[in-house]
């Protein structure tokens, strides 16, 4: 699947909607519709069962989007969340410059980390032409704060200043105390949080992939220094697990380690997995190993101890932390073009058919009554008995063969027809997506049969 297909597939069974386009639109912006909200959700959901519910060390945070400015000055993001940038000065196109020396060099120079002036140097040696206008005449390369700036209150001054978290994780670190203290936890544990952030990118695009609002889902966990690295094995191989269990095939998927000396000088490692996405394998995931870091800035910063007073040994230190992190959406990009397929049937026809894991998908079966008049009011039954436990929808139009289709195309896994058989004896067909078989079912064991099949 290409991306401009893609993108017209979502739109046009209800997943994405490009943002505010009655208003012509805002770049970049991205409406989840129906459906995308709901396999959104699904993600979400998937994740927390598995990083948090699943787990006894885990635990979850909702922290706020705003927060003390002083955090972002703890954590280096006022001085340092910058990308560089450069500009055509011909047509004043911006682009982010390690991402134009990247592409220009087919992928062979990772320029991050570059310093401004050798990039200003591969730029000019290598005549690099602005995608736009194809001219070469660029600006000096300089950064670009990746931070979005608000006021608060109601006097517009420097004191009101505040920002858009450009990543969930600092909420947690600034409530290791009280997340620890109120729930009695040991280490290691995790906190895990979910929750919108906001970075001014300089090159938005491909779709999800990069925007300038996203959702992440971020876990900090928390273990003793000399633990870290089992941990990050542990994450690593966790959240790739995370991944296939819910269908991603192991060939869409491939392991970067961030080379040694490319790492911040307080990081002992971090590792990216990255989905084929149409056009080459990009990050979906970064785990980072980023020892007290983080809880020792804030420590300098504010003043309070961070420390974790271990009962067993009654020794006093700042936890380590491995970081799993990944955006909502660019999970969303990697299930639909993991599961969609245009297939061929054996008649010849074709059929467009998403088989996304029954757990992620927006509905776990559709209800169809085989002929409106004589079959709407056991089908609406059936509904509403299963609307209670699960997501289901409805579909009376057209042709039974018409609706299969397009329970089909969004990934329903389960259509259960109500015909003359439900009114005489009780039970339903039940279709299945991806094999197309159909199975007989009791009206009274249709939520075990649901249940059974859609869980994870
Ligand atoms: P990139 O190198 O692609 O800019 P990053 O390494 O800066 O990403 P992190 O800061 O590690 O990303 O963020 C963690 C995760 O959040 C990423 O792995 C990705 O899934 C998601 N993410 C980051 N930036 C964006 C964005 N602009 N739009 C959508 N998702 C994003």
């Amino acid at each position: 699947m290409t991306l401009d297909e893609l993108v017209s597939y979502a739109k046009r069974y209800g997943f994405v909607f490009p943002g505010s386009e009655i208003y012509g639109g805002l770049a970049n912006a991205w409406d989840l519709g129906p459906l995308g909200a709901l396999l959104a959700e699904n993600i979400k959901k998937a994740w927390f069962k598995k990083f948090v519910d699943e787990s006894k060390y885990n635990v979850r945070l909702d922290s706020p989007i705003i927060l003390n400015s002083r955090v972002w000055e703890a954590s280096g993001h006022l001085s340092s969340f910058n990308d560089p940038k450069v500009d055509c000065k011909y047509c004043h196109n911006r682009e982010r410059a390690d991402k134009l020396v990247e592409k220009a060099s087919n992928g062979e120079v990772d320029a991050d980390g570059m310093k401004l002036e050798e990039i200003d140097e591969w730029i000019k040696s290598h005549d690099v032409k602005c995608p736009v206008c194809g001219k070469s005449e660029w600006t000096p390369c300089r950064t670009f704060s990746l931070m979005y700036k608000t006021s608060q209150g109601v006097v517009e001054d420097s004191q009101s200043t505040v920002y858009l978290r450009p990543e969930t994780c600092q909420g947690i670190y600034i409530d290791f105390k009280n997340i620890q203290r109120a729930m009695r936890l040991k280490l290691p544990f995790g906190v895990g949080q979910c929750g919108k952030a906001f970075r001014n990118e300089i090159t938005p695009g491909n779709f999800l992939f990069r925007v300038r609002e996203f959702e992440q889902l971020e876990m900090e966990f928390f273990c003793k220094p000399g633990t870290e690295e089992e941990w990050f094995e542990y994450y690593k191989a966790f959240c790739e697990n995370f991944l296939t269990s819910l269908g991603i095939s192991k060939d869409n998927l491939k392991l970067y380690d961030h080379p040694k000396e490319k790492l911040a000088f307080y990081s002992k490692g971090t590792t990216d997995i990255l989905f084929k996405f149409p056009w080459g394998f990009d990050e979906l995931w970064g785990i980072a190993s980023r020892t007290n870091y983080d809880l020792s800035k804030h420590m300098e910063f504010s003043g309070e101890s961070l420390e974790y007073l271990d009962p067993e040994t009654n020794e006093k230190y700042i936890p380590y932390v491995v970081e799993p992190s990944v955006g909502v959406g660019r999970m969303f990009l990697a299930f639909l073009l993991n599961n969609y397929e245009m297939e061929t049937l054996e008649n010849g026809d074709t059929r467009e058919v998403l088989h996304i894991h029954p757990y992620l998908a927006p509905y776990k079966a559709v209800v169809l009554p085989l002929i409106k008049k004589a079959h709407s009011e056991k089908a609406t039954e059936i509904y509403e008995m299963l609307s209670k436990e699960f997501i289901v929808s409805y579909d009376d139009t057209q042709a039974i063969g018409k609706r299969y289709r397009r329970a089909d195309a969004i990934g329903t896994p389960y259509g259960i027809t109500i015909d003359d058989d439900t009114l005489s004896n009780g039970t339903v067909t039940v279709r299945n997506r991806d094999t197309m078989t159909q199975d007989i079912v009791k009206v009274e064991d249709l939520k075990d049969y649901l249940r059974e099949r859609t869980s994870f």
